[in-house]
């Protein structure tokens, strides 16, 4: 298997890539957002749990995303007929990240690698915000609101790659450019684990 985190912060493109690159290495994407979301129009308990703090621009709390996810890496495991993981999203604190080589190792597979995406503030800001005119999501029509998951990512989240740097699995690439010079520099990083 070849199991890839997309890395960065919010805005940086992850889930554009991620849907580009699925294809390409025939990859399963995992979404925690996209899941949240779900979870919250479903209107399911999970989903109203995870909702104040999604509408805050907090993290929702680890244990509710690693039990979700969780949950989702066996369904797809199951089913099989693809090669790898892309996650998108998660892990986004330390403590996810070592759930998820825990969850990764106990079905005999690992993280490859951490493909980190690179992006200033304020075009992160500016991204979010004309993203917000489409999305249809709330937390992305709020600059305060946005600016505060840049805070979260900081203070919490940048961590995850000094935790996979240390197991030598972190490539960085430039994230502000062309959306397919973009995809071509991530699909060489893949290109190189295999
Ligand atoms: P973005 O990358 O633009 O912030 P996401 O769709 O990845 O968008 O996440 C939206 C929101 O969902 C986050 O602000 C957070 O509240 C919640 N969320 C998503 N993934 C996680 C996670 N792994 N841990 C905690 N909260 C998460």
């Amino acid at each position: 298997m070849l199991n890839i985190i997309l890395f960065g912060p919010p805005g940086s493109g992850k889930g554009t890539q991620a849907t580009r690159l699925k294809d390409r290495f025939c990859l399963k994407h995992l979404s925690t957002g996209d899941m949240l979301r779900e979870e919250k129009s479903n209107g399911t308990e999970l989903g109203l749990e995870a909702k104040r703090f999604m509408d805050a621009g907090e993290l929702v709390p680890d244990h509710v995303v690693i039990g979700m996810i969780a949950v989702r890496v066996d369904e797809v495991l199951n089913k099989g007929g693809f090669d790898g993981f892309i996650f998108d999203g998660f892990p986004r604190t330390v403590a996810q990240a070592e759930a998820l080589d825990k969850m990764l190792s106990e079905r005999e597979t690992a993280i490859d690698q951490v493909l980190a995406l690179k992006v200033g503030e304020e075009e992160l800001v500016k991204r979010i915000l004309l993203r917000g005119e489409t999305s249809g999501r709330a937390d992305d029509r709020d600059e305060s609101i946005i600016r505060n998951r840049v805070v979260q990512y900081e203070e919490k989240t940048a961590a995850v790659a000094n935790y996979y740097a240390q197991f030598d699995k972190v490539t960085y690439v430039e994230g502000e450019g062309g959306i397919d010079e973009i995809t071509e520099a991530l699909a060489a990083g893949i290109d190189a684990l295999v």
